[in-house]
């Protein structure tokens, strides 16, 4: 069987097709959604998920979330004493999924499909299926998340050719999509959409209300667990208002409580800048995409944030008709990856389907220019397969020397939007000899071919200098050798990671530890009676004792966490 992963900046989720319904698995925890967020406690053991979630706010220098913003890049994190690059990190969130499979599902999962952002260049797709293998999966295929998104809504059981635009508002990023699917083939005809607004940025919205409305004293202000304890208010705040018109809001303030009533109306208002922000990127990637909104067959909302009503009004505004959405649109991608997954295992199914990739950054050679005052400018970027270009592609442009007599040109390609190519990232390059001539005499084309592996072919060719030469660029940076996987596959299994059977437990434990630092007085010393006492039971290990304490534990926070976040 092959299962199908969202591998999500803020949350990662594992769904797999049940008698061929697409259908999320359950957590250890018993919800769906692993927030991918990875942290190193103490003693060096690692957590993973609701867990790691909750050390964010109690010990945020051991603890890393949207990790999968560094994807691609040699940045490394570090966690108490270790140092982990963004695929290992990934790595430890796929390899609780594929535990969270395993358990549910009684058998070895291996085989899966990981989706990712249509925008992400072939180094951070690389960067994904190595995060794939370092956690002992075979990575079938990377599908992008709106295609995946569009295969949920059905996109390829239409009989009639059909354009989807995918709004995916998640965490931390807003991504839209225009797809198409022609004489069965589906194609990506544009991405767009803006990589740092998000859900969080909701939220963030509600702390800056929340501290007008209720202000702290500077003291209280400046305490970091105020400020976490600011922004847990905030987020439970935000996702209640999708469901009510308005929500109680306690903080604390000196010794006492302030209680704020924020009504859903004053809420919007506090976002209405953020909304407007989503209007823009829809426009560019229709015009990228050379449609408008009445040639869409479809828009389908996709990412959490998208449950907040304000949000679905925009889009229904902006489009003149209701999205479609999924119940839960946060479960989406990683459904549509199940269906993916279920053609690719079917490989019958799948050959109708071919996914074509759109090069998500224009690719194109330096070049200099006469500027027409007697001087040279260098350094312009000539864009060769420009952005949102369809997969394979290939493309030339002839260059012409500059100066009298030059007998030497450089060709450098690059990978970017920028003007200048120095502010461009820098793929590969070569020199060439060539006779001397008078400026403009001699001709060389460069030839850029893309495919969908991501392997950018540079043909360069000459009649004059009588040159032929080829440059094949597999990657952006880094290439991983298979010694190296190994290697570090060998690391990240040495790790000690949180035993699963005692997953539940820690679980309650670190929300424990979070209200203990964000509640005051009596029920803060709640709080820390409970530590005790359910430390003591675990320290009999009666399993069955143990259980039924955890239990009433978890009910017992669940009451003060709803009676007050603070
Ligand atoms: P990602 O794609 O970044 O992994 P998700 O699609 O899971 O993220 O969306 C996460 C975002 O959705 C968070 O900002 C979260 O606060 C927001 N969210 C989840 N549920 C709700 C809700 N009921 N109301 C408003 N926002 C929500
Ligand atoms: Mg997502």
């Amino acid at each position: 069987m092959v299962l199908g992963i969202d591998l999500g900046t803020t949350n990662s989720l594992i769904a797999c097709l049940r008698d061929g319904v697409p259908t999320p698995i359950p957590t250890v925890h018993g919800g769906y959604l692993t927030p991918s967020v990875v942290s190193v406690d103490q003693d060096d053991v690692v957590l993973v998920g609701e867990a790691a979630r909750e050390r964010l706010f109690t010990d945020p220098l051991r603890t890393a979330g949207s990790f999968k913003r560094l994807m691609g890049s040699t940045e490394e994190v570090r966690l108490g004493s270790r140092r982990f690059r963004a695929e290992d990190l990934s790595a430890l969130v796929l390899r609780s999924l594929k535990a969270d499979a395993e358990a549910y599902l009684q058998a070895p999962v291996t085989e899966v499909v990981i989706s990712v952002p249509a925008y992400f260049n072939d180094q951070q797709r690389k960067a994904t299926r190595l995060a794939g293998e370092l956690a002992g999966l075979t990575v079938r295929r990377l599908i992008n998340e709106p295609t995946a998104a569009a295969l949920l809504h059905g996109i390829h059981e239409r009989d009639i050719d059909s354009k989807f635009l995918v709004f995916d508002l998640g965490g931390g990023t807003f991504d839209v999509s225009i797809l198409e699917r022609f004489s069965g083939v589906m194609e990506v005809r544009a991405t767009g959409g803006d990589s740092f607004l998000g859900g969080d940025d909701f939220t963030e919205a509600l702390v800056q209300w929340i501290g007008k409305a209720a202000p702290a004293d500077a003291r209280a202000a400046a305490d970091p667990s105020y400020r976490a304890a600011l922004r847990f208010a905030a987020e439970t705040a935000k996702r209640e208002l999708s469901t009510h018109t308005q929500w109680d809001v306690e903080m604390p303030r000196g010794a006492s409580r302030a209680r704020v009533t924020l009504t859903l109306a004053e809420y919007e208002l506090a976002c209405a800048r953020l909304v407007e922000r989503l209007r823009a990127p829809i426009e560019r990637a229709l015009r990228d995409a050379r449609l408008r909104t009445t040639d869409l067959d479809e828009i389908v909302l996709v990412g959490g944030a998208t449950r907040m009503p304000m949000v679905r009004r925009l889009a229904a505004q902006l489009f003149g008709r209701l999205p479609a959405r999924h119940p839960d649109p946060d479960q989406t991608i990683a459904l549509g990856a199940a269906v993916a997954a279920g053609l690719v295992a079917r490989d019958a199914a799948f050959e109708e389907l071919v996914l074509a990739d759109v090069c998500p950054h224009s690719l194109g050679t330096a070049v200099a220019e006469r500027d027409g005052q007697g001087g040279i400018m260098s350094d312009l970027f000539l864009p060769i397969i420009e952005r949102n270009t369809v997969v394979p592609a290939s493309r030339v442009r002839t260059l012409f020397t500059i100066n009298d007599q030059q007998t030497r040109l450089r060709i450098d390609i690059y990978q970017g939007e920028a003007r200048l190519c120095s502010k461009n990232t820098h793929l590969g390059g070569l020199e060439l000899s060539v006779p001397p001539r008078k400026a403009g005499e001699v001709r060389v084309d460069v030839r850029l071919t893309y495919d969908v592996n991501g392997i950018l072919d540079v043909d360069i060719d000459s009649e004059e200098a009588g040159v032929k030469r080829n440059l094949v660029i597999k990657k952006l940076a880094g290439e991983v050798s298979d010694d190296e996987i190994e290697r570090r596959r060998r690391e990240l299994a040495a790790l000690r990671i949180h035993p699963r059977d005692e997953d539940e437990n820690r679980l309650v434990l670190e929300r424990a530890e979070r209200l203990f630092e964000q509640l005051l007085g009596a029920e803060r010393e709640r709080v820390g009676d409970y530590l005790k006492q359910f430390t003591l039971i675990l320290e009999r290990q009666d399993p069955h004792e143990i259980r039924v304490a955890r239990g009433e534990f978890a009910r017992a926070l669940d009451g003060l966490e709803r009676g007050s976040p603070w």
